[in-house]
């Protein structure tokens, strides 16, 4: 085992990051070590990737395809080289099929405002579900008020499982798009999108995967999903904040309008009008976050390093550790599926008789950053009865430690409020 890299006794598991690569966690809070479990909001960065940024800054900055010079040269060849690694992060058959965007949100607004719109008429159905993220809710709402298109909300189980049966109920010849998070982003329950793809399929839908949480904590493979189109962040990966993906099969993308013009996606400019370019660039006007496509490649590359199976097993090792201390500590209530076979990396829970902001700031004071809120999903917090939850999401460098010090963080809370 590499010095320093994180160990569990859980099922012997280990991970290959060093939790020294990231400078950050070097950092006292109040007084305590830092422990970050807020890393499905956003994740550490790790030396290499702020590197990157630097040494793009230092060494190749310049603006992408414009110009012949040397640094403008090497500048387009590092972004070009960050789509095609990340076409590669998720299966992709070609870096054409890859947009580089601000991030999920946006990705997901492109498709809505493009795809979408052109496609949908009144009398069309979108499919969503209960769990989904504002940001895979409400650029559709806009986009049906637009076009007349209705939305339909797959349920969501007492045990935070998307309810299959309803889903498919829901599902007919209607239906034009279904859009679903792979990962929630706060129950962490993975939903089975194989199956429910293939059953959107067997109807004529075209289907969209958010996957913010589900590309940072398993492998994820879009030849295999299938799926029409797939929107990620970099900053829930390792990378920095402002860049972000949409992947979409190449034969939909040619057939997409834009949704911004500007410099860098046209071929040709007339009084009365302009040409775009082949995708992707013509989805990418003006000048892109350049140094954020190389510090996302070098955030691919870290990941790559240890391997996405390696994290998946190692979020689900301290998922399990994660709920059975949960279970012991007293006056907790835990949401979700609760099993680390269907729940990645996040878990949600309350402090009895608590609110969860007064249960966070206690943590903070003891240096436990986790989150507390509806955290984007207000249309689940309905379905789970409570106005808010908190949120303890693991990435690569947390470890068992962390587990412990999020524990002694609640007897505390116990303590202050009992
Ligand atoms: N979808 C899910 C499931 C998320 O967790 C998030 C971020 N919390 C988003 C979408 C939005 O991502 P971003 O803010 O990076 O655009």
């Amino acid at each position: 085992m590499p010095a320093g890299s994180c160990s569990s006794d859980v099922g012997a598991m280990e991970i290959n990051a060093n939790r020294a690569d990231f400078p950050i966690l070097q950092r006292e809070i109040n007084g305590h070590p830092l422990t970050y479990l807020d890393n499905a909001a956003t994740t550490q960065k790790p030396r290499s990737v702020i590197q990157a940024i630097t040494r793009f800054y230092e060494q190749h900055n310049a603006n992408v395809h414009r110009a012949v010079h040397t640094l403008s040269e090497e500048a387009t060849a590092l972004y070009e080289d960050a789509r095609a690694k990340v076409a590669r992060f998720i299966g992709a058959p070609s870096a054409r099929c890859i947009v580089f965007t601000r991030g999920t949100t946006e990705a997901i607004n492109l498709v809505a405002q493009s795809w979408a719109r052109a496609h949908l008429t009144a009398g069309n159905e979108i499919v969503l579900s209960e769990m989904e993220h504002h940001s895979n809710i409400v650029p559709w709402q806009m986009v049906a008020r637009e076009t007349g298109a209705a939305i339909r909300y797959a349920r969501v189980t007492p045990r935070g499982l998307l309810d299959r049966k309803h889903f498919s109920s829901l599902l007919n010849k209607n239906t034009r798009l279904v859009a679903l998070t792979h990962t929630s982003n706060v129950l962490g329950t993975v939903n089975p999108l194989r199956d429910m793809i293939s059953e959107a399929h067997d109807l004529g839908a075209v289907v969209l995967v958010d996957g913010a949480q589900g590309v940072p904590r398993a492998p994820v493979d879009v030849a295999a999903l299938d799926c029409e189109f797939l929107a990620f962040s970099g900053h829930k990966m390792l990378a920095p904040t402002g860049i972000g993906v949409l992947y979409a099969k190449e034969h939909i993308l040619a057939s997409m309008e834009p949704v911004q013009g500007g410099g860098g996606m046209i071929t040709r400019v007339e009084e009365a009008g302009a040409e775009w370019m082949e995708p992707p660039w013509r989805f990418e006007a003006g000048t892109p976050n350049i140094a954020g496509a190389a510090a996302l490649a070098t955030a691919v590359d870290y990941l790559t390093a240890i391997g996405m199976a390696e994290v998946q097993a190692w979020e689900a090792s301290l998922t399990e550790y994660a709920l059975a201390a949960l279970d012991q500590a007293p006056g907790i209530t835990v949401f979700g599926p609760r099993d680390s076979l269907i729940q990645s990396g996040v878990i949600a829970f309350n402090a009895d008789g608590v609110h969860p902001h007064d249960a966070a700031q206690i943590l903070d004071e003891v240096g436990v950053a986790v989150r507390g809120g509806h955290h984007c999903c207000q249309l689940l917090m309905r379905r789970l009865g409570v106005p808010a939850v908190l949120r303890a999401s693991f990435s690569v460098y947390n470890d068992q430690g962390d587990v412990e010090r999020l524990i002694g963080g609640l007897e505390r809370v116990a303590r202050v409020f009992r």
